[in-house]
């Protein structure tokens, strides 16, 4: 493949996928989806295991892809005839079950270019990881599952451009901080209408919390399942809970994903091997961590590399898309320090101690060893929690963010400009509103340069409904002249990247307390490449 060519088929027949698949509605999802397929497609036998027949459809957890590179992606998927069920097996029993999945060029299967099945059962919460390796870089595929006569949607997803190559650009949209009952995932079906080429989620895909603890100021529209998520048998039926998510499954299903756990996967600002400190104490917080690790795993679209052992889980990661960028995807929750002067928003001389880290050793020197052999010509970090400086009214900080943990982010900054790293970006969730900041080399010193930049998506829908403000007369913007946008509503951002610039959409949505609310784009701004910082532009 060229530089220029962008070979992908790209035609109709991606929007004939999707309207018959998982992002238009519960309709497709319950009708469209099992019937003709299957009868076209007899099961093969041996689908099931031992025991009792599958009675109903397995597949309403949806499906969703991850992980791609230049010729793999994993596919996945969970079995679920009742996601809500105790114990956490969605029904499933405590049979085996023997998953079929085809991969092809076209959403009709014409063109079946990979074909394979994988064996689940209780031990892997009835989830499929399929590594599926051999495939052209730079190319849309789909695919699907299927378990004897049931069918499941159809997902759409593609591999990397190769090494040398940049495509035609690269459509990629980041969200952050789904809470299930604060709001409809309105958000995500926007974001799947836009079909972007990647997604990325950069942590709080679900929340611990029993029903009607967390409570959005609109107040909830539903209320989670079972009691705060401590047991894997919680942690499973909260994911089944959420994966049920028609609007959730349309955002996986028309893209692969990139994830990070951020927080609430595991315990509210936990840091390593400490749990939430307000909250009671947690004796078993490292067997927490370990459950907490393993439904993460086996609900997301992860490499077999990233399967958890005990409390500890491999996350930090490179994946490159050809020579266009490369995306560190970092963790900073399990090798963290503890938050500085007891957590919270804080004057706290210790966020300053060189010797704190974020990250931990090990991944900043993987991070900075990235930095120098990097040939890419955007490094885009997506992780999880504020990296610019961001001072409150009295000087204070917020102790969880990277403001807590500034030696780290001197090292991480520092690293940009030694390895002369082109074009530095930083992809943020957790705050539940927009921000659009410009990094600087010292943010003590006005004049210092601006060194990268940082795009923080609001929420999907935790914090309720927010509400619009004025970015010229915001004082968030007044006190952080680096900080070039702000807003408090719903939504997620799409990214538009090319050799020559970024381009940032903030979407945001009226409400999510009824579903089906329209989004748009507030605001617009533009990275262009060897010029580090925001120019606003006309939102689209
Ligand atoms: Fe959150
Ligand atoms: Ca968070």
């Amino acid at each position: 493949m060229t530089e220029s060519g962008d070979t992908t088929p790209r035609t109709a027949s991606r929007r004939h996928v999707l309207a018959g698949s998982a992002a238009v509605g519960a309709a497709a999802v319950a009708t469209g989806l099992t019937g003709p397929l299957a009868a076209a497609t007899p099961a093969r036998g041996g689908a099931t295991g031992a025991g009792r027949p599958i009675t109903g459809d397995p597949f309403t957890l949806g499906v969703a892809s991850g992980e791609p590179d230049q010729h793999s992606v994993v596919l996945w998927t969970r079995l679920a005839t009742d996601p809500l069920a105790e114990g956490g097996f969605g029904g499933m029993g405590s049979r085996h079950v023997e998953v079929h999945w085809e991969l092809a060029l076209d959403e009709r299967f014409r063109n079946i270019v990979r074909r394979g099945h994988e064996r689940t059962g209780p031990d892997h919460g009835f989830a499929v990881h399929a590594e599926v390796a051999g495939l052209l870089s730079g190319w849309e595929y789909f695919y699907r599952f299927r378990v004897g006569r049931h069918v499941s949607a159809t997902g759409r997803t593609r591999t990397a451009p190769p090494i040398g190559a940049f495509g035609a650009g690269l459509a990629m949209s980041f969200a952050s901080c789904s809470q299930f009952e604060h709001g409809w995932f309105t958000a995500y079906r926007h974001l799947a209408a836009d079909e972007p080429d990647l997604v990325l989620h950069l942590g709080d895909y679900m929340y611990e919390y029993k029903p009607q603890v967390y409570i959005s100021p609109d107040g909830n529209v539903r209320d989670h399942a079972g009691p705060e998520t401590e047991t894997l048998a919680n942690y499973r039926q909260r994911y089944a809970q959420y994966r049920s998510d028609l609007d959730l499954q349309a955002a996986h299903a028309v893209a692969p994903w990139l994830v990070v756990p951020d927080d609430h996967e595991v315990d509210n600002n936990w840091a390593g091997d400490i749990y939430e400190k307000p909250h009671i104490p947690q004796p078993d917080f490292i067997q927490r961590r370990a459950n907490a690790f393993r439904a993460y795993y086996e609900n997301m679209p992860l490499r077999r590399r990233s399967k958890p052992s005990g409390s500890e889980i491999q996350l930090y990661r490179k994946v490159s898309w050809g020579s266009l960028a490369n995306f560190h995807m970092l963790d900073t929750r399990q090798h963290r320090d503890d938050q500085a002067c007891g957590d919270g928003w804080k004057v706290c001389e210790d966020a300053a101690d060189p010797a704190r880290s974020l990250t931990g050793d090990e991944q900043e020197a993987w991070l900075l060893r990235n930095f120098r052999e990097s040939r890419a010509r955007w490094d885009i970090l997506g992780q999880q929690v504020f990296f610019a400086q961001r001072l409150s009214a009295t000087g204070a900080r917020s102790m969880d963010g990277w403001d807590g943990y500034q030696g780290s982010r001197e090292r991480v900054t520092e690293g940009w400009i030694d390895a002369g790293v082109r074009n530095p970006v930083v992809l943020t969730g957790d705050v539940h509103t927009h921000w659009a900041n410009e990094l600087k080399e010292n943010y003590a010193d006005p004049d210092s340069r601006c060194v990268g930049t940082e795009l923080v998506t609001t929420s999907i829908s935790s914090g309720g409904n927010g509400k619009d403000s004025d970015p010229s007369t915001d004082p968030n913007l007044r006190r952080n002249p680096h900080i070039k946008f702000f807003n408090q509503q719903r939504g997620y951002v799409r990214t538009r990247i090319t050799r020559n610039e970024l381009r940032a959409d903030f979407r945001v949505l009226d409400r999510v307390t009824e579903p089906g609310a329209p989004a748009r784009t507030r605001a617009s701004f533009v990275v262009a490449d060897r010029n580090p910082g925001l120019t606003e532009v006309d939102p689209a």
